[in-house]
Formats: structure tokens, C-alpha cells, sequence
């Protein structure tokens, strides 16, 4: 798989993914995505294991730009299973989903992604200084900060490390006090080497804070949390993701991360993407999940996607694959 070796090209590049999730997704012209936004019963059975969806927020962002020079005809060709949960045809917009999932083994409670998080100083003025419901999501479907025994972030890009921490009394802390912090060492390298602008400042608090608090434990993509779940190294979008794979008695699951953003990226993996971090290794995972995941019993969590969010990759009779979600 081709990596880029100019670091500084990768760090524009960087940037420009950040400024783009905090930029971009906010605007007034766009109309409230209720179909989008709406929340699904949102806890799935994997033998003896759950996942249960914890909302952040959800937002539209303008397709022409997260897919550059796509031809987005392919969007509004696909609108059957794309139109209302994850592709707004009137503004051209795909739909983002911001969230947590929350999976329970027998003897485990991980977080896996966090979200934007509240109070953040943020470039555009969808996450900038939020001030949501997390929280109050989080106790709603049932769970405490105190009870979570891991927090993994399948990557280290602004919108999935937010929750990462909370602001009390003017200092960050640990939203998840008693947690340890899985940090990959890779990723967290790509980002210390670009400790500038929106990086920093998302270094600054949502991931150094963790560190000083003594919560972290270092990990090179790979972790075993037992009954069948563990951490799988998914490098591509950026250098250190990660994802997480679910086999318990006989079911599966993979919660991808940002290897996929919107299930159009199912149909053409080969799509540039604004937010890989490099272009042609974050393309070919895509590729690759794509393809390992088509017509298997395998049921895929995106950390984008929203609605009913989850699904399967399936092929139809001429070939071309769709995301078929489980209330589709
Ligand atoms: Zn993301």
C-alpha cells in the first residue's frame, strides 16, 4: 500500500482534513436533517456481547468537497438506499453522525470513539466551544462515565477524541475517570510531529490531559479485551487506526472507524476522500475492508454513520455493492 514520505505534505494534508471537519459542516442554509438526526433503538446483540450507540451530534457536510472530484451524480443515482439517513439530494449533502459506541463484554465496558466534546475551541462553528447532550446521551442509555474500564479512539482526528475529556473548573480531566486510555503509539507519533494550529489545539485538550492524568496505556494496534473482542490495526486514514472486531458465539461485528465515512464509499472505495489523511492508503483499506466485508456475516458500525447505522456491505445481481442497514 503506498504511503507518502513528504511528512510536511502529510501535515498540510492534516490540516486540511481538520479545518475541513471543523469548518465545513455547519451552515445556516442547510435545513434540520431529521431523518438523520432521529435516534434508533440503538443497542445490537453480538453472542455475549453489545454495542450501544451514544450520540454526540449529527450534521450535514457538502459532498462536493469531502469527495473532490467525484462524480457526485453516483449520490443522487444511489438516493433509494442513501435518501433519508445519510445524503440530503436538495442541499448535496452527506449526513454525519458524531458518536460513541459503548460495548459490554461480560466483564468489560469500552468506549470506542468520542465524539467532538463540549467547550472546545474548534475552527468552525459546529464544534467550536459546543455546548451538547453527550452527557446526559451517555446516562440515558444506561451507562455511568465511572463503570467504563477503556476509552479507544480508532484514530486521533479532532471529531473521534473530543470526549476524550471534560472541562471542570477550568481544567481538562478524564471524562472517563476510571478508564484506561488505549493510545496508539503510531498514531500518537503522527500527531506529536505536527503539534501546530488545530492540532495542537486538539492535542492540547483532549489527548495531553489523558496522558498527564496517567490514564494511558501505549499499544501498537493490537489489544485482546477477551469473549471475543479485540482491537485490530486498520491503518490508513491515518497511520496509527484502529478498529474493533466482535466474534461471540457465532455472531460478528467490526466497528470500522474512518475507514469508511459514508456507505457511498462502499460502492466506490476508490473515491478520494477530504478527510484520509494520506489519499492512497486511506483509499486502499477502503478497498480492502470493502472487499473482505461484501456478503459476510458481518455487521458493520462506520463511526459516521448515522440513522439506523448499522448494516451490511451486500452485493446485488449486476455486482455493484450497496449498505443494506439492519432496518433497511
Ligand atoms: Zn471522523
Amino acid at each position: 500500500m503506498p504511503h507518502r514520505s513528504d511528512s510536511r505534505a502529510a501535515a498540510v494534508s492534516r490540516r486540511a482534513a481538520l479545518a475541513a471537519l471543523g469548518g465545513g459542516l455547519a451552515s445556516a442554509a442547510f435545513p434540520r436533517h431529521a431523518a438523520a438526526a432521529k435516534t434508533y433503538p440503538a443497542t445490537w446483540r453480538f453472542g455475549d456481547v453489545t454495542v450501544t450507540k451514544v450520540v454526540d451530534l449529527t450534521g450535514p457536510f457538502d459532498a462536493a468537497r469531502a469527495f473532490p472530484g467525484a462524480p457526485l451524480g453516483e449520490l443522487d443515482a444511489n438516493a433509494d438506499w442513501l435518501v433519508p439517513h445519510f445524503y440530503d439530494p436538495a442541499a448535496k449533502a452527506i449526513l454525519f453522525s458524531y458518536h460513541s459506541y459503548v460495548v459490554r463484554t461480560p466483564k468489560r465496558t469500552i468506549v470506542v470513539d468520542c465524539g467532538q466534546g463540549n467547550d472546545k475551541t474548534r475552527g468552525g462553528p459546529f464544534a467550536n466551544m459546543r455546548r451538547g447532550p453527550y452527557l446526559q446521551n451517555f446516562a440515558t442509555a444506561g451507562f455511568t462515565p465511572e463503570q467504563v474500564d477503556f476509552v479507544m479512539c480508532t484514530h486521533f482526528h479532532s471529531d473521534h477524541t473530543g470526549w476524550n475529556t471534560r472541562l471542570v473548573d477550568g481544567r481538562w480531566v478524564p471524562t472517563f475517570p476510571k478508564a484506561r486510555y488505549l493510545f496508539n503509539r503510531a498514531e500518537l507519533a503522527g500527531v506529536e510531529k505536527s503539534l501546530t494550529g488545530a492540532v495542537k489545539q486538539a492535542y492540547d485538550d483532549s489527548l495531553l490531559p489523558v496522558i498527564e492524568a496517567g490514564r494511558v496505556d501505549m499499544i501498537d494496534g493490537g489489544y485482546d479485551f477477551g469473549h471475543g473482542v479485540e482491537i485490530v490495526p486498520s491503518p490508513g486514514h491515518t497511520p496509527g487506526h484502529m478498529s474493533l472486531a466482535i466474534a461471540s458465539k457465532g455472531r460478528r461485528a467490526i466497528l470500522s472507524g474512518d475507514i469508511i465515512h459514508n456507505p457511498i464509499e462502499v460502492l466506490h472505495p476508490e473515491w478520494e476522500v477530504l478527510f484520509d489523511q494520506d489519499k492512497n492508503a486511506g483509499r486502499a483499506q477502503r478497498q480492502t475492508f470493502v472487499d473482505a466485508h461484501t456478503d459476510v456475516d458481518v455487521t458493520v458500525f462506520a463511526a459516521h454513520f448515522g440513522g439506523p447505522t448499522a448494516g451490511r456491505i451486500v452485493s446485488r445481481k449486476d455486482g455493484k455493492r450497496w449498505f443494506k442497514t439492519l432496518v433497511a
